[in-house]
């Protein structure tokens, strides 16, 4: 399942292919993903210039010159790539959407050759993906949105804010830093990697590790960071058929490495299951305490 990171490696690869670009047709090969499509999102999207795309949470927003907002997400195994307009759709290719060069920006490139149309394709072989359209200045107060906690990279999500959040929970830390109502973005694999750094059992009862917050909010910042950051490498290979968009193995400290040495003191790494979710942890540097 792509992670925060991997979704803002997506974006950070999509964007300059997109932005500016008029959405000439939108070709649906199917009537829903995990929900069903908007009725009007032909009327919505065709014609619209796409000025601006941002991310909140793991959504990835497509903002339109109408005001609309063209809200996707990934799901569990949903992918966008850029293919040339002549591409013949794959299976769980389910929407197509052909992107001109806008107008404007034609006129100002007065020398280069106008640019090709070209295909955004949206592939997903789960169909855990979603897309919707939001009015730009709703977009806060929908459903999707309105109970979202703050971006693990944004401001609002500091030392006192966390240890106020941790100081009211009694269930285990893995499971807290992976609430969407305390931070969004923060998935399985950098919760793991996030306690580790830390030095903190995955099941300790959240409001011990208070005293915490401010080498938690550090650590999540710098796992999700250097992520995105590996991530920018892969971004050479978002153009072209059968392109696996941002989806980059990463080394990881602890996630995936059960048996294997820790990095600090080559004790096996362990593995758990909290809520349904594999934790991996060294038994020797991330100890559970009595207190
Ligand atoms: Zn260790």
């Amino acid at each position: 399942m792509p992670e925060l990171p991997e979704v803002e490696t997506v974006l950070r690869g999509m964007t300059p292919h997109v932005v500016g670009k008029t959405i000439q047709t939108l070709s649906l090969r199917r009537t829903d993903l995990r929900i069903p499509f908007p009725t009007d999102m032909h009327k919505t999207l065709e014609g619209a210039v796409i000025t601006r795309t941002s991310r909140r949470a793991k959504y990835l927003v497509f903002h339109l010159d109408n005001g609309w907002n063209w809200i996707t997400h990934l799901g569990m195994s949903g992918r966008f790539t850029i293919e040339p307009v002549t591409h013949e759709p794959l299976k769980h290719d389910h929407a197509l959407i052909e992107l001109t060069a806008n107008p404007v920006r034609e006129q100002l490139a007065e020398c280069t050759a106008a640019e090709p149309n070209i295909l955004l394709v949206f592939h997903d072989p789960r169909r855990f993906g979603l897309m919707e359209l939001v009015k730009d200045s709703e977009q806060a107060q929908h459903k999707l949105f309105n109970k979202l906690a703050p971006e693990p990279l944004s401001n609002q999500f500091n030392e006192a804010y966390l240890a106020e959040q941790l100081a009211k929970r009694k269930a285990p830390i893995k499971q807290i830093i992976m609430d969407n109502h305390v931070v969004v973005g923060v998935g399985n694999i950098y919760a793991s990697e996030t306690l580790y750094r830390s030095r903190i059992h995955p099941a300790t009862p959240a409001l011990k590790t208070a005293k915490h917050a401010s080498e938690l909010v550090g650590n999540i910042r710098d796992v999700l960071s250097e992520a995105i950051e590996s991530g920018g490498s892969t971004l050479r290979d978002f153009v072209g058929a059968g392109s696996n968009a941002g989806y980059f193995q990463h080394n990881f400290d602890v996630y995936g490495r059960e048996g294997e040495p820790c990095n600090r003191c080559t004790s096996p790494i362990q593995k758990i299951v909290q809520g349904g979710r594999a934790s991996f942890f060294c038994g020797k540097c991330q100890k559970l305490k009595a207190n």
